[in-house]
């Protein structure tokens, strides 16, 4: 009766249908932390959840950014791991979600990968960890940003077009439910290439991030294994189908790597199969993860790639890594802290 429920079938046996309707905006539009703050439903009701009505109990809490970043492990109770980050903006607030526990597509620059794939996350419990961030905003609110998410991005744990029919229901909630836009809902692949084409028929204007890492496939194959079954011409195709079909610009993640992407070759073949799609790229200097001796390369080298892939005339930026020191920056969530046993 709580997350694991669809909405449109919230009933609490024994109660008028009005009192589901109280529950659902709990859960969905003003969460709060504790049952014992749904004030409006009686305690009979609130007992039903003892002390959490969340499908997961919060292992840590962690703040960093001057309190513009929050961090959360969460454990389902079959042990599953669920980590979301959340981080304040002047005019924004974003989290950053898990679509898995773990994840199977073992990218060998990102930690999350390398610990390997637990299970899927439900619908529930990818929506929860959003309404569970709603209510640690209202009940304390953070540095920078806003007193709610205004933001999503699935970029947490996990590839989520390897769980398709969960994140779209999740999707479903966020936007018919909780209200969200989706405009403001970005969904990041590894480039699962027929779940590209799904996600284009789906009836939102979402935003699309491709991660895409490498300009070659013999490249992106070393460092991407799902490139040797959906290699770039597919992907690539995919996204400008994309693009075509939802007017919706796509943004091709590029994690740089030294030594290993950062060429001036890369930078302008990066610019050629962007501009081929009308995407705009995001430079991202890797952040080191425990299993990987990668390193990112230098700040002048940073700026000399972003220069070449803007000379090709493709938008270009350079992400701002927050969370660094609490393990919550790309590609560092699932470190020591959440390994489990
Ligand atoms: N599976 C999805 C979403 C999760 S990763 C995807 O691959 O897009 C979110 C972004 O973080 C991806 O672009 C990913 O490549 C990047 N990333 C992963 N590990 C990283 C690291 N160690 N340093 C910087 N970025 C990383």
């Amino acid at each position: 009766m709580s997350y694991e429920t669809h909405p449109d079938e919230l009933e609490i046996p024994g109660e008028p249908s009005y009192r589901a309707d109280q529950l659902r905006r709990w859960l969905y539009e003003t969460p709060v932390l504790t049952p014992a703050q749904m004030t409006n439903l009686p305690a009979s009701i609130r007992d039903h959840f003892g002390d959490s009505h969340w499908p997961f109990a919060v292992e840590t809490e962690l703040s960093a950014d001057q309190g513009a970043t929050r961090k959360w492990l969460f454990r389902a109770p079959d042990g599953a791991s669920i980590e979301a980050v959340v981080m304040g903006y002047k005019k924004r607030t974003t989290i950053c979600i898990s679509s898995q526990a773990g994840c199977a597509m073992a990218c060998t620059f990102c930690a999350t990968g390398q610990f390997g794939f637990e299970r899927h996350l439900t619908a529930g419990e990818i929506v929860a960890q959003v309404a569970y961030a709603n209510a640690s905003l209202r009940d304390s609110h953070m540095t920078i940003g806003r007193d709610h998410i205004t933001s999503i991005v699935f970029m947490g744990m996990g590839e989520p077009l390897a769980n398709y029919a969960n994140v779209r229901e999740a999707i479903r909630r966020m936007v018919e439910v909780m209200g969200l836009s989706p405009r403001h809902i970005t969904v990041s692949t590894v480039g699962i290439v027929p779940a590209i084409y799904r996600l284009a028929e789906e009836p939102w204007p979402l935003n699309l991030a491709v991660s895409l890492h490498a300009a070659d496939d013999e490249t992106r194959s070393s460092i991407v294994p799902i490139n040797k079954r959906y290699p770039i011409h597919a992907l690539t195709e995919a996204c400008a189908a994309f693009f075509e079909k939802t007017g919706r610009r796509v943004s091709i993640e590029w994690t740089l790597i030294a030594g290993t992407n950062d060429s001036m070759d890369q930078a302008q073949r990066l610019g050629a199969i962007a501009l081929g799609m009308s995407a705009h790229v995001n430079v991202i200097p890797l952040n080191p993860t425990p299993l990987s001796s990668d390193r990112p390369p230098d700040a002048d080298s940073v700026k000399r790639f972003k220069q070449a892939v803007a000379r090709t005339g493709v938008p270009v930026t350079i992400r701002n890594t927050r969370g660094r020191e609490i393990d919550a920056a790309c590609g560092q969530l699932r470190s020591q802290a959440s390994v489990p046993g």
